[in-house]
């Protein structure tokens, strides 16, 4: 018996929406937040292995966080503190607004990752809120705003809020304010149910204060995923995450969390395939309006098509329909080929070949992403390559 291996590649399929009643300068750049760009996003952090907050991994994710903010954003530093004999940071970018008087909007999700030993790729819990940040730090490089917007990785929730506590140590010492904090913490969803709506958190309790203005901030939300997304809303209280020291502290929260909670969180088997990326996609679009509607946000370079990396990389399945022809603008010297961890399965040398042909037949079944480096020392990440076996 013949088994034939087949490769698909998978191209998620854009939404046709109604653009009707919205800004619809807003809903282009909404709209160019993509479903590739999101999962590559995932991918680079889940491949970090693990981001628990002792290992050394989680230090090259925050550089590696550090590196993709400072691209984009026009300020981008650490906040360094101490915990359990480590070195820990939040990463922490801003993008200035013209008026400075306005505080600033803050949008924040945690990179750290559970479980604290083995295996912890982390993809929906929190890749999928980071992805959110630099999705939003994408669309930022390409837009004026009036008010200023700040962008931060949390350090070492998993552990107990530790870094969005500090991060709100250091603005009561500094006797900062924020007009809003929304928090992104699991927006995966589950990749066997449909992911259709999501929960936006409200601050129903704790100080009575600010729960008015939380609220009415979470009604903007949900009329911003009506008008620019495919998702329905519910809403929720905030809820073991890191608007909690915020809070706490008297300032007005917001958050966003998946619908259908992804049953492999805090497992080793939190793996971006038992997530939903066009889902993720979606509840980040609806941030990202909300964000740039309440920061005042005018185009810049609308008519640029936004820079994603892999955009250049052809990669398609084969005239056979088995193997990928691939064809570079750069002459490639790497092919990493990765599991849907983001642990790297096979390498080959490619040479400086620009075009080539793919057949990895001895690959068993399931979703892989290829990584190739470049002489020029570019890499493109090409996600959702799926190998299935057929007879
Ligand atoms: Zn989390």
């Amino acid at each position: 018996m013949v088994r034939w291996l087949r490769w698909f590649v998978l191209f998620t399929m854009l939404k046709v929406g109604s653009a009707q009643g919205v800004d619809s300068t807003l809903w282009q750049l909404v709209q160019g937040i993509h479903p590739d760009t999101v999962s590559s996003y995932i991918l680079r952090l889940s491949a970090f292995g693990t981001r628990a907050y002792l290992s050394d991994s989680v230090q090259a994710a925050r550089a590696w966080i550090g590196q993709q903010f400072a691209a984009r954003m026009d300020t981008t530093f650490e906040q360094i503190f101490f915990y359990s004999n480590t070195q820990q940071a939040n990463v922490i970018a801003r993008k200035y607004g013209t008026d400075p008087s306005l505080p600033r909007l803050v949008v924040g999700a945690h990179y750290d990752d559970r479980p604290f030993t083995g295996p912890a790729p982390g993809a929906d819990d929190n890749a999928s809120g980071v992805a959110l940040l630099l999705s939003l730090a994408d669309l930022l490089s390409r837009v004026q705003l009036e008010r200023t917007v700040e962008l931060v990785a949390f350090a070492a929730e998993e552990p107990g809020l530790v870094g969005s506590t500090q991060y709100a140590n250091r603005l009561q010492n500094l006797n900062d304010t924020l007009f809003l904090y929304v928090n992104a913490d699991m927006i995966g969803g589950d990749a066997d149910l449909a992911n259709t709506r999501i929960i936006v958190e409200r601050d129903e309790g704790g100080l009575p204060q600010n729960n008015a203005a939380s609220y009415a901030y979470a009604d903007t939300l949900q009329q911003m995923y009506a008008a620019y997304t495919t998702l329905a809303t519910t809403t929720g209280p905030i809820y073991a995450s890191d608007y909690m020291p915020l809070e706490a502290i008297g300032l007005v929260t917001l958050g966003v969390f998946e619908d259908h909670w992804n049953s492999t969180y805090h497992t080793s088997g939190d793996v971006i395939d038992s997530m939903d990326v066009g889902y993720a996609t979606e509840v980040i679009r609806g941030v990202a309006a909300f964000v740039l509607t309440l920061a005042g946000y005018s185009p810049v370079e609308v008519q640029e098509p936004p820079q994603r990396r892999g955009v250049s990389l052809v990669l398609r399945a084969g005239p056979s329909g088995e193997g990928l022809w691939i064809l570079a603008p750069e002459r490639l010297i790497r092919m990493d080929v990765l599991d849907g961890m983001g642990r790297r399965v096979h390498t080959r040398t490619l040479g400086g070949v620009q075009e080539l042909r793919l057949r990895l037949s001895s690959l068993p079944a399931g979703v892989y992403w290829l990584r190739f480096t470049s002489y020029q020392g570019h890499f493109w990440i090409h996600p959702w390559v799926q190998v299935s076996q057929r007879r």
